[in-house]
């Protein structure tokens, strides 16, 4: 019996499970796969439950409801890989594989910036990146008498590179339905020349800030958050005042990568961007967040990649050529307030553009524009997380490979 060992049971490793558990021969193969935590956390939701839309009971549930019975399950701490001796250390045993999935995901490093951990720290300070975080920002939200809100990212790469600015959009529309946006001053920070990742976003959507009146700040590299003074300071000593900062921390992969020497500067793990194989082991693959790859960290992004890995397994175990299938699909809702939202459908070529998704003319979803259909979408995508995605079904109508069909390439940037 041979053994397939999946590290980590967040989105992509549940995923992976599902996917294998349905195609790799049971009487050649034992699927195990670890984690640490009995809950699992559908992270998009915690852009939601600071403004009470989402309560705490729908984002996270069990873990291990998600996780085939085929599958050995367990929760311990990972500890470290041994690529050369194909053997991973847990907290008090040690597993052999013969092929290894890592799917440990990235974390908030909010050590990583002086200061920002400080005495104002979940008291004026917050994260949304984390249940926890997303929790204490709530309470806070709920009492807050307004003054300088300053949401702001610390560098990229960051997960869900679109939530913070999602953040601002609906912290807008929530201080306006409680009555109190003339008491809210809401600025944009962020390390980017723009407010989107995207150049073509970026062209397209900038009048989103403008009409709602949120400030924003580009090219911001922080170098600490002065608690004293209730500002963060960039390189320059350029100081952005806050009341309330709401900030993305670094985001880095596990120390187990870095411990295992698996992981480049921000401990993420050096991958074939078309093939997920690991740069540096055959029998390694890497999925989802713990990648290098220059694709969105996102969910969707996990759900597409876990097609073409599940295949690139099944080809490994019979020796075959590897596909070099996997382009960066991304497709993104992004909420903008007021119940509506845009969507966005890229790869690692293909900027978002102007058409219909998934089908030509008649969409019925809008690309690169605001509707209340696009709000739906977003919240729907919770139902199809738990019920579709996890269990590895794919969405019909979407292709993991980004279609060309319905799009407009009519958006033209400085760089193009
Ligand atoms: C606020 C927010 C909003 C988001 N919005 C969207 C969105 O709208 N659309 C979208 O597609 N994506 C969104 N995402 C991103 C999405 O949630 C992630 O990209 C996705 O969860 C990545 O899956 P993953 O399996 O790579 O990592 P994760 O789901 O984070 O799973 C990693 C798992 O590995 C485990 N692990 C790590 N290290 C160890 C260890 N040493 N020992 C044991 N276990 C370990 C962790 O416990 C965790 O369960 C959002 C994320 C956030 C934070």
């Amino acid at each position: 019996m041979k053994n397939l060992l999946i590290l980590g049971a967040g989105t992509a490793g549940t995923m992976m499970a599902n996917h294998l558990d349905n195609k790799l021969p049971k009487k050649d193969w034992q699927i195990t796969i670890v984690d640490q935590y009995k809950t699992h956390y559908y992270q998009p939701g915690f852009l939601f439950l600071p403004f009470d839309t989402y309560t705490e009971d729908q984002v996270k549930k069990e873990g291990k409801k998600f996780i085939p019975n085929g599958v050995n399950y367990i929760q311990k701490k990972i500890d470290r890989i041994f690529p050369e001796s194909n053997q991973v250390k847990l907290e008090d045993e040690t597993l052999d594989y013969d092929i290894l999935i890592v799917a440990t995901g990235s974390k908030i490093a909010p050590d990583e910036t002086d200061g920002l951990r400080g005495p104002l720290w979940r008291k004026d300070i917050f994260d949304f990146y984390t249940y926890e975080g997303a929790l204490a920002l709530r309470n806070k939200l709920r009492d807050w008498e307004g003054g300088k809100l300053v949401v702001h990212i610390t560098e990229m790469p960051i997960k869900c590179p679109v939530a913070p600015l999602e953040f601002a959009f609906l912290a807008d529309s929530y201080f306006k339905k409680k009555g109190m946006r003339d008491k809210v001053e809401i600025t944009y920070v962020t390390p980017l020349d723009g407010a989107f990742t995207k150049p073509t976003c970026t062209k397209a959507l900038n009048y989103l800030l403008e009409e709602k009146q949120i400030k924003i700040e580009t090219d911001f590299a922080i170098m600490e958050v002065d608690n004293k003074k209730k500002a963060i300071v960039d390189y320059i000593d350029k100081e952005i005042p806050f009341d309330l900062l709401v900030t993305v921390p670094t985001n880095m992969g596990d120390e187990a990568i870095e411990r295992s020497g698996l992981g480049d500067d921000l401990n993420f793990i050096p991958t074939h961007k078309h093939t997920l194989q690991c740069k540096a082991h055959d029998n390694i693959f890497v999925i989802g967040d713990a990648t290098n790859v220059p694709a969105s960290k996102a969910g969707s992004v996990a759900h597409f990649q876990a097609e073409t890995l599940t295949d690139n397994i099944i080809l490994y175990t019979k020796g075959f050529k590897l596909k070099q299938e996997f382009d960066g699909h991304a497709n993104c809702f992004i909420e903008t307030g007021e119940n509506k939202a845009l969507l966005i459908d890229f790869n690692y070529e293909q900027e978002p553009v102007h058409g219909t998704f998934p089908f030509a003319k008649i969409g019925p979803l809008k690309l690169l524009k605001e509707s209340i259909f696009n709000h739906w979408g977003k919240l729907a995508f919770r139902w199809i997380y738990w019920n579709m995605l996890l269990r590895g079904i794919s969405i019909p109508f979407v292709g993991r490979n980004m279609s060309f069909k319905g799009k407009i390439f009519d958006i033209k940037t400085d760089n193009k």
